[in-house]
């Protein structure tokens, strides 16, 4: 009997996880002559880490190097997001729903489908060979699927994902699916437990432009009250950081990614944030329409201002 290994990308997200656990019960499922591991390589975030306990599931195996093991690939294809030693693996499978980027000297079963998860494709292959998904499985790909697609945020999602979802949450017995989206998105993006020097540091950037200092940090979130309830503190923490660090403006972006809105917290010179996006700050904050991209949205109009 041969262990072939089911894993997927570095730094691991919930899909990757949750993927490695249910195809490689699907395959122990179907294939009696091979032994088949769920296994990661990278530390599990914390809302994989809720999901799995959700579902009652236990973490895949963790794995530093695949040299010389077969490998099934999911969720990726590209060596350079594999697990170390991927050149020397023996690659039996790939199912991914990203850019192709891979080539192999051998023919494999190679399965891709642009669609918002590889969760998504995991659920279909359940239905189409008719294996029975248990609830607390059917739950898990459920989170998954709400994960990658930002609970049906993302550009990437279909109208597959949104079916799929629907009959994995009959058989979770999930009755509000966007709650139960939102709830996990919640696990990744609380502010909870956090201090107020990380969540402005914790993604801050320095800029350097012609004519003044900006530092720009960004948080995401799913719920505006949470900033809400903590502006204050926030605002106070980014005056420090003015003064000691010496900016003439600090910016910190608390992106709803569920809105695809903005509430841009400001302190310094303010009437240069205001100028940029041609509107008014109240209480140190302007809200921003569809911004969520500092590189794309912020900074190209913070750098007009100051140069
Ligand atoms: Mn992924
Ligand atoms: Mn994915």
């Amino acid at each position: 009997m041969a262990e072939i290994i089911v894993i997927g990308h570095r730094n691991p997200d919930t899909d990757s996880i949750i993927t490695a656990i249910a195809y490689a019960f699907l395959k122990n499922k179907i294939d009696n002559k091979n032994n088949y591991i769920a296994a990661r390589c990278g530390e599990i975030n914390n809302e994989t880490k809720a999901v799995l306990k959700k579902a009652s599931l236990n973490e895949p195996m963790l794995i530093e190097n695949i040299s010389g093991k077969k490998v099934i690939l999911i969720d990726h294809n590209e060596f350079t997001q594999a697990c170390d030693g991927i050149e020397k693996a023996e690659i039996l499978e790939v199912i991914d729903h990203h850019k192709i980027n891979f080539s192999y000297p051998l023919p494999i079963y190679y399965h891709a489908e642009p669609i918002g998860a590889t969760s998504t494709i995991i659920a279909k292959i359940f239905f189409e060979k008719n294996i029975k998904i248990e609830k607390n499985i059917a739950l898990a790909l459920l989170a998954a699927i709400l994960s990658d697609t930002v609970v049906f945020k993302s550009s990437t999602t279909t109208n597959e994902d949104r079916e799929i979802a629907k009959k994995l949450a009959e058989i979770a017995e999930v009755k509000d699916i966007e709650a139960f989206g939102i709830e996990i998105k919640r696990e990744k993006t609380s502010l909870l437990g956090k201090s107020i020097e990380e969540i402005i540091l914790g993604d801050f950037k320095e800029y350097k432009f012609a004519k003044g200092k900006v530092g720009i940090g960004q948080i995401e979130i799913v719920d505006f009250k949470e900033v809400e309830e903590l502006k204050k503190e926030i605002i106070n923490g980014m005056e420090k950081i003015k003064n000691s660090e010496n900016f003439d403006l600090v910016l910190l972006m608390a992106t709803n990614i569920l809105l695809g809105d903005t509430q841009l917290l400001c302190v310094g010179k303010i009437e240069k944030a205001e100028e940029a996006f041609n509107l008014k700050a109240k209480e140190n904050c302007i809200y921003l329409k569809n911004v969520m991209s500092r590189k794309k949205d912020i900074v190209p109009k913070i750098e007009k201002v100051f140069s």
